[in-house]
């Protein structure tokens, strides 16, 4: 499936974490710091909030706009993008007054519109529901990293991934679009063995307020047709959704059971692992 859109591009834009390595335990780890943060009274509720979200039975799924000063879920089109229905906690729908009608994705702000694009935004929006402070949910975030940072063998690399992408490297170009800083990219490159990969690297990028334009970017560096260019990444709202408004073909790697779009040039798949 995914080789289908591999040969019809010539430029392929990879996305770093939890693109191109496995393993979601940190999401755990994620969730076991917001708890601690959060009054005893909330964590039975949290847990049961968290269990139907995984298993896309609640209004609160990748793909969706948490909407923090509403307390709402809205649910997106990440082609018009409409806000479209606002749901609460209960899964019911609700009446907001005075939304905007459209937001684009350059307007998830993280103050009031959240976009749930990866396992990280449930947990947190969760979190923000019970009444935890943004402050409060960065210290659970960077917790988290450091301890990825100290435990790299949570890191799985993707079996097979390292040698499928120096193949490809001969015959297309690769670039790598990160919201990670330069020297945490470098560290984990070293560590799965992908540092001569890429033809280029793009760190703290800002995604997605800025991924059109590292998008556009790459474009023009290599005078291509957005139709030429192969978006893959783990997160709807950074790497899917813009380059599907672009007209490029993008790839969502997930687990997730959920079909935000239907469109020719979207897929969707588990994993980049050859074997
Ligand atoms: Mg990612």
């Amino acid at each position: 499936m995914l080789n289908a859109f591999i040969e019809k591009t010539d430029v392929i834009i990879f996305d770093l974490d939890g693109t191109l390595y496995e393993g979601d335990q940190h999401f755990a780890l994620m969730v076991n710091h917001l708890k601690q943060r959060l009054p005893e009274k909330h964590h039975q509720s949290f847990d049961e909030l968290y269990q139907q979200s995984l298993a896309g039975k609640h209004a609160l799924t990748i793909g969706k706009v948490y909407d923090i000063q509403e307390d709402v879920i809205w649910t997106w089109n990440p082609f018009t993008t409409e806000l479209t229905n606002a749901q609460n906690w209960n899964n019911e729908l609700v009446h907001i007054k005075n939304a905007p009608d459209k937001l684009a994705v350059s307007e998830f702000d993280y103050k009031r519109f959240v976009p749930i694009g990866d396992g990280w935004w449930p947990p947190y929006s969760i979190a923000r529901h019970f009444g935890l402070s943004n402050e409060d949910t960065q210290w659970a975030y960077r917790r988290t990293k450091e301890q990825m940072a100290k435990l790299d063998g949570m890191l799985e690399p993707t079996p097979g991934l390292q040698e499928y992408l120096e193949e490809l490297s001969k015959t297309k170009k690769l670039v790598l679009i990160t919201n990670s800083e330069m020297e945490d990219v470098h560290r984990l490159l070293r560590f799965l063995d992908l540092d001569h990969i890429f033809s280029d690297i793009v760190p703290s990028a800002l995604k997605p307020t800025n991924t059109k334009k590292h998008f556009k970017d790459v474009l023009a560096r290599y005078n291509e047709k957005p139709e030429q260019v192969l978006s893959i990444g783990d997160n709807f709202m950074n790497e899917v959704a813009p380059a599907l408004q672009l007209g490029m073909y993008a790839v969502w790697l997930t687990t997730s059971k959920e079909e935000p779009v239907k469109e020719e040039k979207f897929m969707k798949i588990r994993t980049l692992a050859t074997k």
